[in-house]
């Protein structure tokens, strides 16, 4: 048995509890979980805010750590390595996505790191704990270096979640991206984005995170509850990556897309957004579009893209004791930018 932190129920706390990871197989690697980012999703899910929770839920996504064993198949692993583990731990490898290495859209449904048989069989738990066995095929490596550990923690989701379209979409030079709202996926965001070489303009709803904006990489930050500096805005922007948690009015932002621009939606609140008015998308050949994290082998090269660039997440560092308190904090916006538990103190 291992210690980790679960929710019960929807309504209770999280709090201590202990779970059996399975025995690792030829293909498995075992990594003692060093750090581990607290995701939004972590709090939808420990909340049942998606409907689909199923308890005890240990969340955990954004896992990094030191691989303590190897199975005799496993190939790019040795003890002592460091490793990340994202949102996924399996899918099918059959289908049309997963031949494609875009294992997040498995026709038969990936298995996520945590609640992950949403299509049946056992829960699974994640990386508020102290440990995880995952196939190789879904464990990434790390180029950091080690004192950057827990700042790496967050790429594992909110990287990923940001760079995969920001990449679909091609945001690079002479490209003007939108980035709105300025939590963990935002900030990745804002600094991946500049990265690319793309323009940058954040939205944000907090007028005190103008300055942290400016220093993360954006060229304009733009304070979106103020009618007029967002009408300045207008028919500007190529493409908007749109990171809120909660419902919001979303014509505000296609107002700034040019012709053809497109806003995509990361951010996946328990509530719909008001649907948007089709005059906004018509006369100038707008979209709105989706994106889910990205797939195992875009996941590598994202980290791979951050350790060169010297890209990692800034973080606050907490006790897994901490954690209801944190869910607090994210809710009100008031994190910069990311929580990370150190698992020592799992201990
Ligand atoms: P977060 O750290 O809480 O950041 C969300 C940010 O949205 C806040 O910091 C705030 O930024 C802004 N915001 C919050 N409430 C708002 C409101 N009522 N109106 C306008 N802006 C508001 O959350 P996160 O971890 O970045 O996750 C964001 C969302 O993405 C969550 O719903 C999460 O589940 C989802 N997610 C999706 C994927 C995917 O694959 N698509 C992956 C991971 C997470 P400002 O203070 O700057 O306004
Ligand atoms: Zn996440």
């Amino acid at each position: 048995m291992i210690k980790a932190y679960a929710a019960q129920s929807p309504t209770s706390p999280l709090s201590p509890f202990e779970i059996e990871r399975r025995k690792p197989g030829p293909e498995d690697v075992g990594i003692e979980i060093l750090y581990c980012g607290v995701c939004h999703s972590d709090l939808h899910t420990a909340r049942n805010e998606w409907q689909n929770t199923i308890y005890p839920s240990v969340p955990g996504h954004e896992i990094v750590g030191r691989v303590v064993s190897v199975g005799e198949k496993v190939k790019n692993f040795r003890p002592g390595d460091l490793a990340g583990v994202g949102c996924m731990v399996d899918s099918c490898g059959h289908c049309h996505p997963c031949s494609e290495g875009e294992e997040q859209y498995c026709e038969n449904g990936f298995t996520g790191t945590y609640n992950g048989p949403l299509f049946g069989g056992e829960n699974t738990y994640g990386g508020y704990s102290q440990s995880i066995v995952v196939k190789e095929q879904f464990v990434l490596r790390i180029g950091h270096e080690e004192k950057d550990l827990a700042a790496v923690a967050p790429l594992l989701c909110a990287g990923i979640t940001t760079y995969s379209p920001l990449r679909h979409w091609k945001a690079g030079p002479g490209k003007k991206v939108g980035i709105v709202g300025l939590g963990g996926l935002g900030h990745m965001g804002v600094k991946i984005a500049h990265a690319m070489g793309a323009h940058v303009t954040l939205f944000t709803t907090s007028p005190s995170k103008i300055e942290d904006g400016k220093r993360l990489g954006a060229d304009e930050v733009c304070v979106s509850t103020d009618a007029g500096q967002m009408a300045e805005r207008a028919n500007r922007l190529d493409f908007i990556l749109n990171t809120v948690a909660a419902p919001h009015d979303l014509d505000a932002y296609l107002q700034l897309l040019k012709h053809d621009g497109t806003m995509t939606l990361v951010g996946a609140p328990a509530e719909p957004h008001p649907s948007p008015g089709v005059f906004n998308l018509i006369l100038k050949r707008r979209q709105i579009a989706g994106s889910l994290i990205g797939g195992i082998r875009e996941t590598q090269e994202m980290l791979d893209f951050c350790a060169k660039h010297g890209i990692t997440s800034d973080i606050e560092l907490i006790p897994a004791s901490y954690i209801n308190e944190a869910y607090e904090r994210m809710l009100k916006s008031d994190v910069k930018y990311r929580f990370v538990i150190d698992m020592a103190t799992l201990k």
